[in-house]
């Protein structure tokens, strides 16, 4: 593979894989795509993509094999599986892992394809939906700086930072602290409207002058109105963050370094999850502060 390589097979291709493809077709990419929902290939295929039936045949001619799938047992599937990656992309494919995993396979699939004659990068991104759409994503990548000067064309037409942070899984790493900033500031802003609401203080007063200063943050912009309505569709899906979360402990468990509020927020998803809001958007942590302050839920699904 060239650092001009144009044939891309796109694997998974949900919420974020979809947009990410569509952006490479726009940019000039030839992209196959592959997802086990047949209709989102062909999706793809409408907007000037290529429509594959299985991972062989989407990675068939392909330079670049790209990943976006929900978790650490669909990534292992798509690249051990019998019908998979590994083995069935030619020698020299470098293989981009884009899902957010855990920095163990990351590491594990960049020696196996290290191996099998491949290359592989782990390249998750920050962004959401509306970041994949726009191809502005924040994309964190880690592997050899070969590799991913090979891939920053084709990185660049999905996200507008595009960063090595090191060999492999470093990229996955800093995922994982990028999902625990935003996981305990959420948890932070919520508790904070709880407590402006219930002191009867003029709250969206209160909330301008502090985003005007020290504790303003990204997610108190975007997640306010979400606190304040009540309205928890999502967006980033609680259910995705508690996944992350245990990314985060595993990790962090590995090279033994305490991360206490990581954890305490990470129970208080699983009590989410447990009472049936996996399926809403992140911003909802603050539905276990309405449920111990006798508050009636008022969320709008
Ligand atoms: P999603 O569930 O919408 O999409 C995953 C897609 O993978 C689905 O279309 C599914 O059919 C397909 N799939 C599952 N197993 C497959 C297999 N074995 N072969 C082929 N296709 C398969 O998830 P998403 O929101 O697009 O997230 C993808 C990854 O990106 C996750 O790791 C997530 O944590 C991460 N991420 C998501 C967001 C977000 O805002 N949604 C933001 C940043 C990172």
């Amino acid at each position: 593979m060239t650092t001009s390589a144009r044939t891309i097979a796109f694997i998974g291709l949900g919420i974020m894989g979809a947009p990410m493809a569509a952006n490479l077709v726009r940019a000039g990419y030839a992209v196959t795509g592959y997802d086990l929902a047949g209709s989102q290939a062909d999706k793809l295929a409408a907007d000037g993509g290529h429509a594959a039936g299985s991972i062989a045949e989407a990675v068939a001619d392909a330079e670049i094999v790209i990943t976006m799938l929900p978790a650490d047992p669909q990534v292992e599937a798509a690249v051990f599986g019998d019908g998979g990656i590994l083995a069935h992309a030619a020698p020299g494919t470098l293989l981009i892992d884009m899902s957010s995993v855990t920095p163990r396979i990351a590491v594990r699939i960049a020696r196996a394809a290290g191996e099998a004659g491949l290359r592989a990068l782990d390249a998750p991104v920050s962004g959401g939906e509306a970041g994949a759409i726009e191809g502005v994503l924040s994309i964190m990548a880690g592997g050899t700086p070969e590799d991913f000067e090979a891939a920053k064309p084709v990185l660049s037409a999905m996200g507008t930072t595009v960063v090595h942070v090191g060999p492999a899984g470093s990229g996955q790493t800093v995922k994982v602290a990028n999902q625990l900033i935003v996981a305990v500031n959420i948890q932070a802003c919520a508790e904070a409207v709880v407590f402006l609401e219930k002191s009867g203080v003029d709250l969206p007063a209160a909330l301008d002058v502090i985003n005007g200063g020290l504790a303003g943050s990204t997610v108190l912009t975007r997640k306010r109105a979400n606190f304040t309505s009540r309205d928890f569709a999502p967006g980033f899906r609680l259910d995705l963050h508690h996944k992350d979360m245990g990314n985060l402990l595993a990790a962090a468990r590995e090279v033994g370094a305490p991360v206490p509020s990581g954890a305490m927020v990470s129970e208080f998803i699983t009590a989410l999850r447990n009472a049936g809001d996996g399926g809403l958007d992140h911003s909802a942590l603050l539905r276990n502060l309405d449920r111990i302050n006798g508050k009636a839920l008022l969320c709008r699904r």
